[in-house]
């Protein structure tokens, strides 16, 4: 059996895993991150956390073949340096050398949204096929896209952004610099300013009971206050699916993906939240008639596809098999 090493490079942890030749992470470390510390302790960090990983899967170090790490910015297109990453004031870093000459292991470098829809075409929710697309509905909103079997990230460094496609002319302004991008709407952060809205305007919305008198208004309230019955709540949920549902749609009739894959915290309501999702895309997908569009099926993977698609970076070499 041979193994690779996974990084999933994170602002607040790193988390590292020792991964097999059919995706399982057979050992694994996170440490937090301290990316104050700056750029060279945390490379540092990102090593011995390797070593740490190894030592929990109980294989010697020499038994990890290359190291793949997925990075929460831009990479350049030979896969060696970090463009930019903003959450850990990164800017044109050799990271993969320099991880080579403390690990002497091949490494290297790919998005972390990528790695994400990489392993779970590889292993999880889309295992099997030879395209998907995926979002990633979380403090923002992420993505990534397989065709043929490959990442596709365009041109040029950076990767795909869907996060940022207009999804509201002149909505509300998002910290890229444009109006009404997906992520505005679409986010996990998205549905809790929705969600506190409403309960500013609705007194007697379960919302209230359900998120201790507004003390812990996160992504689940307004879902769970819709389960049992409040109308309100339902308002804010039957209007978030309709944002998700036309970026998804968007990102079909471009793509034309075999599935769509959704991460994040929100993937988790399961059918409540899928079901309808499924429906809103379908109805809106060019051709739907004639044309069937994709299936879309929450992530399976959870936090665990950042770790296995670094690792498959390195194993497949981008290439599903
Ligand atoms: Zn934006």
């Amino acid at each position: 059996m041979r193994y690779y090493a996974g990084i999933d490079l994170g602002g607040t942890n790193i988390a590292a895993g020792i991964v097999d030749e059919t995706g399982q992470i057979v050992g694994r470390a996170i440490v937090p991150t301290g990316a104050e510390r700056g750029y060279g302790a945390v490379v540092r960090t990102m090593a011995e956390t390797v070593n740490l990983a190894a030592s929990a899967a109980g294989i010697d170090r020499d038994s990890v073949g290359s190291i793949g790490v997925g990075v929460p910015g831009a990479v350049d297109l030979d896969k060696v340096r970090v463009v930019e990453a903003p959450n850990l004031a990164w800017r044109d870093v050799a990271l993969a050398s320099e991880l080579e000459a403390l690990c002497g292991k091949k490494t290297i470098l790919g998005n972390d949204a990528d790695c994400a829809v990489l392993a779970e075409t590889a292993c999880g929710a889309a295992r099997g096929r030879k395209s998907a697309v995926m979002l990633t509905l979380g403090t923002g909103v992420g993505g990534g896209v397989i065709i043929d079997g490959r990442i596709f990230s365009g041109c040029g460094p950076g990767g795909l952004e869907p996060g940022h496609m207009t999804l509201v002319h002149g909505g509300e302004p998002c910290s890229c610099g444009n109006r009404g991008c997906v992520e505005m709407y679409a986010s996990a952060s998205a549905l809790i300013r929705r969600t506190k809205r409403a309960m500013d305007m609705h007194p007697d919305s379960l919302m209230w009971e359900k998120s201790g008198g507004g003390l812990s208004i996160d992504g689940k309230t307004a879902f769970e206050a819709a389960k049992s019955g409040d109308k309100w709540a339902k308002c804010v949920i039957d209007e978030y699916i309709s944002y998700v549902a036309s970026a998804v749609s968007g990102l079909v009739n471009i793509f034309r993906p075999e599935i769509v894959i959704i991460g994040g915290g929100i993937a988790g309501q399961g059918d409540y939240f899928i079901k309808p999702l499924n429906a809103a895309v379908k109805s809106r997908c060019y051709a739907n008639k004639l044309i069937s569009p994709p299936e879309t099926v929450a992530a399976a993977l959870g936090n665990d596809a950042g770790i296995i698609g670094a690792a498959m970076l390195c194993m497949q070499k981008e290439d599903i098999k």
